[in-house]
């Protein structure tokens, strides 16, 4: 099969490599489409992932192949490649491991990820895609769960005036769980005028551009003068998680979602008088993809709107493309056709 192989100092080889057989518990996915996220961009960027391996989490695909044993799946069923529950005793790498460092550990351990023609998968991990959600955004579950969760370990209540820093492929889906889960007004900043378009699109009450406005006084004035209830921080880098501190209300909340891969400078005395809460939100849980799934076929979130023809690459056009996403990005969301 076909494959992008990282080849560490940021670069990746499209290559024939041996299609895995699935074994006894184990099923074999066609890959039909793979989305490329950004914390993928990140370990190219600072080189962190494995040579050797095949990254890539964002897929949407149909059963290949099934072992020997496995009755629980079909071939042609349409399938993500996450979401199912591990058997008994045999959680997550988090679960497993109460130490775990995204950063050091993060990206050790892939070898057989989703820039790939095939992905061999334990059966008990992939979901079922509901008729009604087209492959090209099945493919965006695991983003919209980690929206999802991070939605759902926040302090929301209906009614809540919303912030969402960055309106990349997380921001514009956490903008869209906070409204399902009753948020009032939604008001994003986001730099990238397709990013700030698609925000608008997508029912933002208000995009600030933070190249042209500050910020933190016009989410403030926005949210009626004390601050919004709720702050999403989906950019994490340079003085995001400060402005998400400093724009919230008193006794509001700031839900880090963004990993920052770099140091980051705080000015706690512009904001620790207000006591603002700062959560954190890391990846998603099983149940957070059937909730993004339900989400999707309901139509009350759309990942559909964060592709245009424009999004979608042959898997050959991989290492042009992460060198350009390594760059702030016009892209919404890259997706690559298998
Ligand atoms: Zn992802």
């Amino acid at each position: 099969m076909k494959a992008a192989v990282y080849q560490g100092s940021r670069r990746f080889t499209v290559e024939e490599i041996e299609t895995p057989e699935p074994g006894p518990g184990q099923v074999l996915v066609k890959v039909t489409h793979s989305a490329i996220c950004g914390t993928d961009v990140h370990a190219f960027m600072y080189d962190i992932a494995k040579p050797g391996s095949v990254i890539g989490h964002e897929i949407a695909g149909v059963i290949a192949a099934v072992g020997p044993d496995v009755e629980r799946w079909q071939v042609g069923e349409r399938v993500v490649a996450g979401g199912g529950r591990p058997p008994d005793g045999r959680g997550g790498l988090v679960a497993a491991n109460p130490r775990y460092n995204y950063r050091t550990m993060g990206f050790a351990g892939s070898v057989n990820g989703g820039y790939a023609e095939y992905q061999r998968l334990p059966e008990w991990r992939p979901t079922r895609v509901p008729d009604g959600v087209p492959d090209a955004a099945a493919a965006l579950t695991e983003p919209c769960s980690v929206a999802v969760h991070a939605v759902r370990r926040s302090a929301v209540r209906t009614g809540d005036t919303v912030a969402v820093i960055g309106a990349g492929p997380i921001g514009l889906l956490v903008m869209q769980v906070a409204r399902a889960a009753g948020a009032g007004r939604l008001i994003v900043s986001e730099p990238a005028p397709a990013r700030a378009d698609a925000a608008r699109r997508l029912g933002a009450h208000a995009v600030i551009n933070p190249r042209e406005e500050e910020p933190v006084a016009r989410i403030v004035e926005l949210a009626g003068g004390a601050g919004a209830d709720v702050v999403f921080d989906c950019a994490g880098i340079g003085a995001t998680l400060d402005q998400a501190l400093d724009a919230t209300r008193p006794a509001g909340q700031v839900v880090l979602v963004a990993v920052p891969w770099e140091p980051l400078s705080l000015e706690p005395a512009n904001w620790m008088a207000r006591e603002v809460d700062l959560r954190v939100s890391f990846a998603s849980e099983p149940e957070d993809w059937h909730r993004a799934l339900a989400l999707m076929a309901s139509g009350r979130i759309s990942a559909a709107a964060l592709i245009s023809e424009t999004s979608f690459i042959a898997l050959e056009q991989i290492q042009e493309t992460f060198e350009a996403l390594t760059a702030p990005s016009t892209q919404l969301q890259v997706v690559i056709r298998l």
